[in-house]
């Protein structure tokens, strides 16, 4: 590459030297060629049942009495991608994982790789963090995932996740990942925020209720465990905080990620003394007002 007047320049070809003329024929050879073999090498997989295909080779190892075919197997990983629990996550710019009910699948730009779950066990090797990362400018930690198969035959892999990923596909496999003991998981801004939040709210009065609370609206997963009672005192001026009527409905992950996430990302020591709206009501709260709940008559 060389600079010139009209910018850089990366190939000059002199198409009039001698050289010239070579190079001109094996450009236009190769650029009908290369389509050509492509095309061949097609159809030989095809009259051959795409016998030597590499998937079909890969798909073979996992043949048994139950599914004596590649094709029988391949059928089933098609209808349980197509149900509406398949999970799939980004592994970089051009990979994938995809998790189904029994198959955990890795699909990258020249390869795909499988393993039946329940023969599969996945160990967390390393961690990398970096300070920079194209999901944005805070910090990002990826973790290295290696996957064995006690299935003869079927070649192991790897691949590198985003940690916040790392929860997510836990709890779909059907073994949980084994974590290395050298393996320490870096903290996000938020998952430090959540620790700090939760020990203050447990610090605020009770608030008790009669009946057991229901499902966080937010997660699905655990109770609701907080309510916004206004316990707060301005000194001087106008207090913006103001009385919530919504019953019980977040867990305190939920509201912590809720209040987390609605504050000056730049300023991350101020959220402590900030404020934040009611996600129902949009009545404003502050940490002070944010307190645990349990039903009359529970220990705690
Ligand atoms: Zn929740
Ligand atoms: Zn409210
Ligand atoms: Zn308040």
């Amino acid at each position: 590459m060389k600079m010139t007047d009209s910018g850089f320049e990366i190939f000059k070809l002199d198409f009039a030297a001698p050289w010239g003329k070579i190079y001109l024929s094996l450009y236009s050879h190769g650029s009908v060629l290369l389509p050509m073999m492509a095309y061949i090498y097609i159809c030989y997989w095809k009259r051959g049942n795409f016998h030597c295909h590499p998937i079909r080779e890969k798909l073979e190892a996992f043949v048994t009495q139950a599914e004596p075919s590649w094709h029988l197997i391949a059928v089933n990983i098609s209808n349980e991608f197509r149900r509406n629990d398949t999970l799939v996550i980004r592994l970089g710019t051009t990979g994938k994982l995809v998790i189904t009910n029994s198959w955990l699948i890795k699909v990258s730009l020249y390869d795909v790789n499988f393993a039946l779950q329940r023969d599969a066990s996945l160990t967390c090797v390393d961690s990398d963090v970096h300070h920079i990362s194209p999901e944005g400018a805070q910090n990002v930690q990826y973790l290295t995932i290696q996957v064995k198969s006690s299935t003869p035959r079927v070649e192991g892999f790897s691949f590198r996740l985003n940690a916040e990923d790392f929860h997510t596909i836990n709890d779909r496999l059907q073994h949980n990942i084994t974590i290395l003991p050298h393996v320490s998981f870096h903290k996000s801004r938020i998952q430090h925020f959540l620790e700090v939040f939760r020990t203050f709210i447990t610090s605020n009065p009770t608030h008790l209720m009669e009946e057991d609370p229901e499902l966080c609206i937010g997660c699905m997963s655990i109770a609701a465990e907080v309510k916004l009672v206004r316990h707060c005192v301005e000194e001087g001026g106008e207090n913006p905080c103001g009385s919530c009527q919504c019953r019980p409905m977040w867990c305190m992950d939920c509201m912590g990620k809720w209040f987390a996430l609605r504050q000056d990302q730049n300023v991350p020591h101020l959220w402590m003394s900030s404020k934040c709206t009611c996600p129902m009501c949009r009545v404003t709260f502050c940490l002070l007002d944010v307190c645990p709940v349990r039903k009359i008559g529970n220990a705690g």
